[in-house]
């Protein structure tokens, strides 16, 4: 079979005004599909709709037109995987529930977050901030336990049984050969919330898949998701694309760029007179592609 014609994806959240950061990641991510004669994407990871704000949307495709990116998908130009709004993309999210709930795959879970850090004796405070902690085995309830039906409104979590002591792994298109135990590096994680929404790591199977993606290229902080998304595409039968992690980009302290670094916003950086072509200028010559 002829290998298929490259399709990447911007994924930005609009959740804040997007830094230096954001955009060198997405410079990669187009670079790279430009490098290969494929289709860019954009989707509005707007999932959460509560804490978005519409004018970070409306700031978000802004910033990314200034700074010269082109998609020929996405929320402002359509396209045949459309939409592109993770908010308007319900009821695939949900299909892929019901699905994992008929294989009984998935199992209802009562426990918050700090259930989770005692079990694991885990510190409470800033405990695996970035990561969510390894739901431990002896919550889980035993396997081939009859499940209660969904029912049309979600009001808890359901999680994505983990197949324990498996080891998961992937072919990085920057880091190279990756791995990661299932069971111990990560556990049982959530694949519908409480409050009725898709977690990230099934919205976005579900999408990448769904859109067609052949390359997803992100920040290497995403490297442990993505392990859970290989699950999540095994579980429901969907091939997996390829992955290529970035760097992440840290400020002049050392500590990694984040939506909260005002000052190095696009927006700051193009108030104080900094232009497109130098940004760009300065990602080219790291190399990173
Ligand atoms: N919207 C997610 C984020 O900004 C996307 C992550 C991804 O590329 O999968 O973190």
């Amino acid at each position: 079979m002829p290998p298929l014609a490259y399709r990447g994806r911007l994924a930005p959240s609009p959740t804040g005004h997007l830094h230096l950061g954001h955009a060198r990641t997405f410079w990669i991510a187009a670079e790279r599909a430009r490098q290969a004669g494929g289709t860019l994407v954009l989707r509005n990871d707007d999932l959460d709709a509560i804490r978005f704000r519409l004018d970070f949307v409306d700031a978000m495709l802004e910033d990314l037109r200034w700074l010269g990116f082109q998609w020929s998908e996405g929320p402002d130009v359509g396209g045949p995987y459309a939409p592109y709004n993770q908010s308007g993309r319900r009821a695939h999210y949900r299909a892929a529930l019901e699905q994992l709930h008929a294989a009984g795959l998935i199992f209802p879970c009562t426990r918050s977050r700090r259930d989770v850090l005692e079990a694991i004796g885990a510190p409470h405070e800033g405990a695996g901030a970035d990561d969510e902690p390894v739901y431990p085995s002896s919550f889980r309830p035993p396997a081939g336990s009859p499940l209660p039906p969904l029912g049309d409104k979600i009001s808890i979590n359901w999680r994505l049984r983990v197949p324990d002591g498996e080891t998961i792994t992937f072919d990085d298109g920057r880091y190279g050969p990756q791995s990661a135990v299932a069971g111990r590096d990560f556990g049982d994680f959530l694949v519908w919330r409480k409050d009725d929404l898709p977690s990230y790591q099934l919205a976005c199977a579900v999408d990448d898949a769904g859109m067609a993606i052949t390359e997803v290229v992100r920040g290497a902080d995403l490297i442990k998701s993505t392990f859970r998304q290989l699950v999540v595409y095994r579980a429901l039968g969907l091939t997996a694309p390829k992955f290529f992690h970035c760097p992440l980009m840290n400020d002049d302290r050392g500590e990694r760029l984040a939506k909260r670094h005002d000052a190095l916003s696009l927006r700051t950086l193009r108030e104080r007179g900094v232009t497109p072509a130098e940004i760009r200028a300065i990602f080219a010559a790291e190399k990173l592609t």
